[in-house]
């Protein structure tokens, strides 16, 4: 079996004297979503950045595409086609749909900008039809689709998509977990997903992992994890 796409052992990181991530282990395969499930502040949002190195691991190592990426600057881990779409979408709000979608394009050199403008214009013709719109001025949906059309705008070998269904109203959400479907399905695009929503996140996903507290607890396939009592106590009753 060939060697995961992006490794994770033994990773910690820190926001001062506090332990944000005590030793996380997970693997993403080429060609997999693999959804990331936890409560509010367990770290999941940390552990994002942290592959992004900011913040740096403190121990462990985070190895992508056979490299390892654990002390590298967050530029050139960019240039890796890794592409993040952080929570809160940071999206720049005053630059156009356009201009922001130029951002995403920026690290290829513009390499094929006409073609992948073309591309993630077929995928959300939102924004196509909103082009010269403020990025600040569209919807929350809107700027979901911003966030991960820019990523895309980078040809990514590997999507990290934090909370993309945050705020969403539900059928937005759906529409947002069906293109990531679609680009993995299709283009084999390689997702790592961190959700709060674990129902649709497990059901998109080949593989999850449940974290508590700066650790993974527990982790299989998707649809098999939306099965386990715990995970349905915790993530599903009520949600
Ligand atoms: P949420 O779902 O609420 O976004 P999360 O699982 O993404 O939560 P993180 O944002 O990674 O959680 O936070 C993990 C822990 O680290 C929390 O206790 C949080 O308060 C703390 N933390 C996060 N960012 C910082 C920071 N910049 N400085 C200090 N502590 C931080």
């Amino acid at each position: 079996m060939s060697a995961p796409l992006l490794q994770l052992r033994g990773v910690t990181a820190y926001y001062g004297a506090i332990a944000a991530l005590k030793g996380v282990d997970v693997d993403v395969n080429a060609g997999e979503i693999v959804t990331l499930i936890g409560a509010n502040g367990a770290g999941k949002s940390t552990l994002m950045m942290t592959i992004f190195g900011a913040p740096q691991a403190r121990d462990g190592s985070i190895v992508y595409d056979r490299r390892d990426i654990t002390r590298m600057p967050t530029h050139e881990i960019a240039r890796l086609k890794i592409a993040q779409s952080p929570e809160g979408r940071r999206i720049f709000g005053r630059m156009s749909v356009l201009e922001n979608l130029k951002m995403g394009a920026a690290v290829t050199g513009f390499a094929h900008y006409e073609e992948d403008l073309a591309r993630v214009f077929s995928i959300f013709p939102r924004l196509k039809e909103r082009a010269n719109q403020r990025g600040g001025t569209l919807s929350g949906g809107e700027q979901q689709m911003l966030a991960i059309a820019r990523a895309l705008m980078s040809r990514p070998r590997l999507l990290l998509l934090d909370e993309p269904s945050l705020g969403l109203a539900p059928l937005v959400a759906k529409q947002i977990f069906s293109v990531v479907a679609d680009l993995n399905r299709d283009e084999g695009l390689t997702v790592f997903l961190v959700e709060q929503n674990a129902y649709h996140a497990l059901k998109l996903a080949h593989r999850g992992y449940v974290m508590v507290n700066g650790k993974i607890t527990l982790s299989g396939e998707g649809r098999e994890l939306l099965e386990r009592p715990e995970v349905r106590a915790a993530y599903l009753e009520g949600g």
